[in-house]
């Protein structure tokens, strides 16, 4: 007997969370200029805008915030964190650092100079943001397949081998002083690695001696879906698959706000001293001393209990599994959702989903609109308002895909809360043709405009 889906926990504390009327959402929205950064928390009943930082602790968590030693330097809870990344990464030399971006913002800071490249598979905004700002260029090696939305492909995330190849040759190759493979692929809407891809890739990189970093934001979910879809690692743990995976890179920077189970922190672990000598210098200018690099020491503890719990294969399968049961509804009920459905969002494609908006008036947004003023469901546009103008015309960039992000936090909604996003979704589907008008630009940044632009109604 196959027995059904059910979570691996029970609940021990509640957070109440705040249902509003239609009335008093269209009002809120308006005055939050058609934005929704701009809400207040209160304002929404299910919170999808992120899956960073957004998701709940455990007991033994809870437990370890009560034993954090505070101590400046040689803090107890600095040796559990260490000890920690350690065992799972197997890398020697470990800096905390307060999130993902700090951690880029130390390493990059000694790997990356003027006119550097650095290849890799759909880099993180803030991960191309800390090359881009040392005048170093990132560039995207993944396989055509990840930009099919209609097409399945196991493992999206992959590096095109030839792509990186013909970086290594064009380029002087010591313009390239490492390579960044993101796993899952976020911006590729959470694709995973494989473990082949991985280790050809490594092979790759170690003919022109160049070393591979992992941006490890994901990693233990990129490792279950290793664990689920590729044949030869079935039967390992998923810590196995980390070990092996982490054993083919040099190093790797990690936000822990996500496969860290914590609400705050990141990682930076190493296997060369020397890069780590250098790095050190930085960490202490930028985040702090080193043992505890802008974390607090009862943060420390919690992360190096979350990064364990992360690995374990219940938790993870339950995980994965909810963000499927969400996606999967929703394409019964007809919604055009991205496939495959990746490991912490699903994507809404607004392009099938309101045709009948102008494009020139953010169909993404307005879908991201709706579903908040029907439902207060809060997700995120991934469309033209996030493309920003072009540097130079000054003109709209209309990507290719205009989505609706709905990033689920870890832990923290339930099955029902799943069945109350497909259902306010297929009522939004089944009455999608009266959609015609979107929305306007009343004010914006000269860039990173998503985060407070204000638009009116059309
Ligand atoms: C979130 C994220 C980062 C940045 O981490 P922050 O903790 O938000 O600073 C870097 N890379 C990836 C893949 C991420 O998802």
């Amino acid at each position: 007997m196959k027995l059904p889906y059910a979570e691996p926990y029970r609940i021990k504390m509640v957070e109440s969370i705040k249902k509003s009327t239609i009335e008093e959402r269209k009002k809120w929205i308006k005055e939050a200029n058609y934005n929704l950064f701009n809400l207040k928390s209160d304002q929404v009943y299910i919170d999808l805008l992120t899956d960073s930082g957004t998701g709940a602790m455990s007991d033994k968590q809870w437990a370890e915030i009560m034993l954090g030693d505070e101590s400046y330097a040689g803090s107890r809870s600095f040796e559990k964190l260490k000890n920690a990344v350690k065992d799972i990464t197997g890398y020697e030399f470990f800096i905390p650092t307060h999130q993902g971006r700090a951690a880029e913002n130390v390493l990059f800071s000694t790997l990356v100079k003027e006119g550097d490249i650095i290849p890799g598979n759909s880099h993180f905004d803030t991960t191309k943001g800390h090359i881009e700002f040392r005048k170093g260029k990132a560039v995207d090696c993944t396989i055509d397949e990840a930009f099919d939305t209609d097409l399945y492909h196991p493992f999206k995330g992959n590096i095109d081998l030839k792509k990186l190849e013909k970086v290594f040759t064009d380029n002087a190759i010591e313009k390239v002083p490492f390579i960044v493979i993101t796993v899952t692929c976020n911006t590729a809407g959470g694709q995973p690695v494989s473990m082949k891809n991985i280790k050809a890739v490594s092979e790759l990189c170690k003919q022109y001696k160049v070393p591979v970093y992992f941006d490890a934001a994901r990693y233990a979910e990129n490792c279950y879906f290793i664990k689920e879809r590729e044949e030869a690692y079935k039967n390992k743990s998923v810590k196995e698959i980390a070990a092996e995976m982490f054993a083919y890179g040099d190093g790797m920077t990690m936000s822990s706000k996500k496969d860290g189970l914590v609400n705050m922190g990141g990682i930076i672990a190493l296997k060369d001293e020397e890069v780590y000598r250098n790095a050190i210098t930085y960490a202490i200018m930028f985040e702090g001393f080193i043992t505890y690099g802008g974390m607090s020491g009862r943060d420390m503890g919690a992360l190096a209990v979350g990064l364990y719990e992360a690995l374990e294969y219940d938790y993870l399968a339950s995980r994965i599994t909810q963000v499927q049961y969400l996606g999967e509804k929703m394409d019964d009920f007809g919604v055009p959702v991205q496939k495959p459905i990746g490991g912490h969002a699903v994507y809404l494609d607004a392009n099938k989903f309101v045709p009948t908006i102008p494009k020139e008036e953010y169909r993404a947004q307005a879908l991201a609109i709706e579903l908040y003023i029907v439902a207060g469901i809060r997700g995120v546009e991934i469309g033209t308002i996030l493309a920003d103008r072009d540097p130079e015309t000054r003109e709209n960039r209309y990507p290719e895909l205009e989505l609706v992000r709905l990033a689920i936090p870890r832990r923290t909604y339930t099955h029902n809360h799943m069945e109350y996003i497909a259902s306010a979704l297929k009522g939004i589907y089944d009455s999608r043709a009266e959609a015609k008008n979107g929305y306007a630009i009343v004010w914006e940044a000269p860039i990173m405009r998503h985060f407070t632009v204000k638009l009116k109604k059309i």
